[in-house]
């Protein structure tokens, strides 16, 4: 089975033409480094100084890259998603808040977003980020395999009891959720933590999933001592598979700490590894449910395929594919329309509190990074397609 990502008028079907130029518009501006460098300091600046620009934000990068500011707000967005075949993961996207307080607001509103997709169409899994269930320090300190001091335990019980409550609300509603990967510094905690709710949640099906990044050389080697270990004590693995979005900080911080850099030396060796993810996860798939987090084709096309070669059927509901949402509709939607479970990250949450999600999205789409080239290209192809479209002689009924 070969998917054709270049059937724009699929990729596009729920946008107008207005909105498709709307978007033209925001990656033709986001393609230049200098002006998301410019907007980024101006932004943080104007928030700071409490300068009106929210609503300039929120009617171009916000609604571009996320569903709403409230959980209650992204129900058009799920409904239009809902509509073409796509699902939606609701993604609260607040970061780089510190206090127990903002940790405790951060797990009830996952765990609301759990207890919303239970009643809501289209909304059949949930994430969050580690760093915000709790201190960022005290995460790599544990990853490190330092003693925490006696206050330190104690904050570290309450950092399992945030990621429990919530892989018990995923329980109870039959959410399944995921676990973010972030810095790899602070992964080893993480992995561990996760490894033990998979012992206890997942012994009948897949509740909690974990996050591999293949960009880091060991990855692989990760993801098969997770599937012994789950193979050995009984319970099904959960995963969701990434290449990493941190690259440039991991290389910075371990030059500069003059420690063995964790990421794949070249892009073509991360693909390797993904791929090969890919594979393995197949190979395995009696003992696994996963989540393909990608915007490359080869390797969405490399998992439909493997998919058939295995007979597994497009539906299983074992297998996802994932996109964030305002970019590769082209992947999600022809996916969508082969019958292929797909659903898209719909982040959430205040203007301001967001901006660091959108920062990075503004940065990925760079053209130092080459995901606007595509984008650009294909809302350049679909509008020109609709214009020929509209000029073509009206076909008489025979
Ligand atoms: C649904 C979804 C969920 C995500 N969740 C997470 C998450 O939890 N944690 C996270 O870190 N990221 C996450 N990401 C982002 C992801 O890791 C990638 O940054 C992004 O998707 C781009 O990679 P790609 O597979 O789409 O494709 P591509 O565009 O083919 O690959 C780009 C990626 O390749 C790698 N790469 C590029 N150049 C080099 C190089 N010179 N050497 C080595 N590697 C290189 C980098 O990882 C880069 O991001 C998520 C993405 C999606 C779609």
């Amino acid at each position: 089975m070969l998917i054709n990502f270049s059937d724009t008028a699929t990729a596009f079907r729920n946008k107008s033409n207005f909105e498709l130029r709307k978007s033209y518009v925001l990656f033709s501006t986001l393609a230049k480094p200098w002006v998301v460098q410019v907007g980024k300091v101006l932004s943080e600046f104007a928030f700071k100084t409490h300068l009106p620009v929210k609503g300039l934000i929120k009617s171009t990068v916000f609604n571009q890259f996320c569903g709403g500011e409230s959980i209650e707000d992204c129900s058009d967005s799920i409904d239009g998603l809902i509509g073409v075949g796509v699902a939606s993961i609701l993604d609260y996207s607040v970061e780089g808040k510190e206090s127990e307080n903002d940790f405790d607001r951060t797990k009830n509103t996952v765990v609301h977003s759990i207890e919303y997709a239970s009643k809501k169409t289209g909304v059949p899994l949930a994430v969050f980020k580690p760093t915000g269930m709790g201190r960022f320090a005290l995460l790599e300190k544990k990853s490190l395999g330092h003693q925490l001091n006696e206050k330190e335990q104690a904050e570290w019980q309450r950092v399992v009891g945030r990621f429990r409550e919530i892989a018990q609300a995923a329980h109870d509603f039959n959410i399944p959720v995921m676990v973010d990967a972030e810095e790899s510094w602070i992964q080893q905690a993480v992995d561990d933590l996760v490894e033990q709710l998979m012992m206890e949640f997942n012994k009948e099906r897949v509740i909690i999933l974990n996050t591999i990044q293949f960009y880091r050389h060991d990855r692989l080697e990760y993801l098969q001592r997770a599937l012994v270990h789950a193979e050995n004590n009984g319970y099904f693995l959960g995963v969701k598979i990434v290449r990493g979005a941190y690259m440039e900080k991991e290389r910075a911080r371990a030059e500069e700490m003059g420690y063995p850099d964790p990421i794949q030396p070249d892009k073509a060796s991360s693909d390797r590894d993904y791929d090969a993810g890919i594979r393995l996860l197949m190979e395995n798939i009696q003992r696994v449910n996963f989540v393909c987090g990608t915007h490359n084709e080869a390797s969405s096309q490399l998992l439909v395929s493997l998919m058939s070669e295995y007979g597994i059927d497009p539906g299983d509901r074992r297998i996802w594919f994932a996109q964030l949402y305002g970019m590769s509709d082209h992947i999600s939607f022809n996916l969508a329309a082969a019958g292929y479970n797909v659903v898209k990250y719909l982040p959430f949450g205040p203007v301001k509190d967001v901006m660091p999600y959108l920062i990075r999205r503004a940065e990925e789409n760079t053209s130092v990074r080459g995901q606007t080239g595509r984008e650009l290209g294909l809302i350049k192809a679909e509008l020109r397609r609709r214009k020929q479209e509209k000029h073509q002689p009206a076909t008489l009924p025979s």
